[in-house]
């Protein structure tokens, strides 16, 4: 027998036929002998609703007032799903956040776990009992309910498999697993087993969204085998854990992408200690977030030129703070482009192997592809390249690399 922590998100639980494919779907699991602790999110569109909701009173949201008119949306799925389950003759209780004592720090709207009182769900497993938790919600210190950002449902189900030590925590939802890459691009990217945490915390934050990035992170601090389902197919779906030193591992998992980039070059900056730290500070202050850097000393010897992405979104305001940053120092010129896109590889097989990166630059250089920037970690190399270029750079890498086949390469 297992513990199975259980989470289905707002598509999966989307209407009442949903809740109740839901409860079959949770009969089927402890008919094969596993207690079961479902975490549910809103039904879909719930959540935005209630925000329209909050708007249509006030453009000043009070954060508090947010969290008790957001945690209600899970509070009727938990409702409706534990209905569901009774009539089908099996013992569920629902809870709400407060109920089972999800303890979180203050901050409303972006709360953190901090405890999960375990006794009494434990108690109501042992009486053979379904547990249907209310995800995203919790309650602080002083009794107030507070939620945990947008998807937060992931993190309350693996945050609660830690706490009940659960054998696992599937994640259920409209897609069948993590992929190679997005099948709407590569049309034969294929479904993977398994990846590790690391490889699926670079791919979720790359734009591969089947997963909120803190879920992950979240369960491979705690070391909860999480398993990314679908609710509406079959299927074994992908199962995220630690590297197995047993296990071949392949050399690639998969090419993430991301197309809402932009980057910012500020050319003959006097090169002094201190540039970086003057040219990002202010836009560090504008809270705009930087991702690649790029610093080049020009050929005078005597200024140096720096490149920079940010998000899309980002781009009139850096814009506009480099260009003042420009003036001040007495930089020659400042440019531009957010017609730009990042194409990252990711595996863990790299550590071990050289040659990636060349392979990877070759193929791109084979398609016509220009390669604007590079950057590399450990388990991931990354390029920029114009935007007009993202599928046909994404699918000559998924082919370069045999990503449809399974195996090693
Ligand atoms: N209902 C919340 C949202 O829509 C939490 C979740 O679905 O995970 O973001
Ligand atoms: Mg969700």
């Amino acid at each position: 027998m297992k513990l199975i922590v259980q989470k289905y998100g707002g598509t999966s639980v989307g209407s009442p036929e949903r809740i109740e494919n839901v409860a079959d779907r949770v009969l089927r699991s402890r008919d094969q002998g596993h207690a079961v602790v479902v975490v549910v999110s809103a039904m879909s569109g719930e959540t935005d609703r209630l925000l329209s909701l909050a708007a249509a009173i006030t453009d000043t949201l009070v954060p508090r007032e947010l969290d008790v008119l957001l945690s209600t949306g899970e509070q009727v799925t938990i409702a409706l799903l534990s209905m569901a389950l009774e009539k089908r003759g099996c013992p569920a209780r629902s809870y709400t956040g407060t109920q089972v004592h999800i303890l979180t720090d203050s901050a409303h709207n972006k709360a953190r776990i901090q405890e999960i009182e375990d006794q009494r769900i434990h108690a109501d497993l042992a009486a053979g009992r379904v547990v249907v938790v209310a995800g995203f919600q919790g309650v602080d210190e002083g009794g107030n309910i507070t939620t945990l950002g947008r998807g937060g449902s992931d993190t309350t189900a693996v945050a609660l498999a830690a706490a009940l030590k659960a054998d696992e925590c599937q994640i259920y939802t409209d897609v069948d697993g993590v992929y190679t890459t997005d099948p709407r691009v590569v049309p034969d990217a294929r479904r993977l087993e398994r990846i590790t945490f690391e490889e699926m915390l670079e791919m979720a934050s790359l734009g591969s969204k089947v997963l909120q990035i803190r879920s992950v992170s979240f369960a491979g601090r705690y070391n909860v085998p999480l398993r990314v389902l679908s609710s509406f197919e079959e299927g074994e779906g992908t199962l995220i854990t630690y590297e197995d030193e047993n296990m071949e591992q392949a050399l690639i998992s998969g090419i993430a992408f991301n197309r809402d980039e932009a980057k910012l070059t500020i050319l003959g900056v006097p090169d002094r200690p201190g540039v970086a730290h003057q040219l990002l500070g202010p836009i560090a202050d504008a809270n705009i977030e930087v991702d690649m850097i790029i610093q080049n000393v020009a050929p005078d010897g005597a200024t140096t030129d720096f490149t920079f992405t940010v998000h899309r979104n980002d781009y009139p305001g850096a814009l506009a703070i480099l260009q003042q940053t420009a003036n001040k120092l007495g930089a020659r010129e400042v440019t531009g482009d957010d017609k730009i896109v990042k194409i990252s590889l990711v595996g863990v097989g790299m550590r071990s192997h050289a040659g990636i990166a060349s392979t990877m630059f070759e193929a791109l250089a084979r398609e016509g592809v220009n390669i604007r920037m590079i950057s590399t970690s450990e388990i991931k190399i990354s390029v920029v390249v114009d935007e007009k270029y993202l599928e046909l750079g994404v699918r000559t890498l998924h082919d370069a690399f045999n990503l449809a086949q399974p195996g090693t390469v």
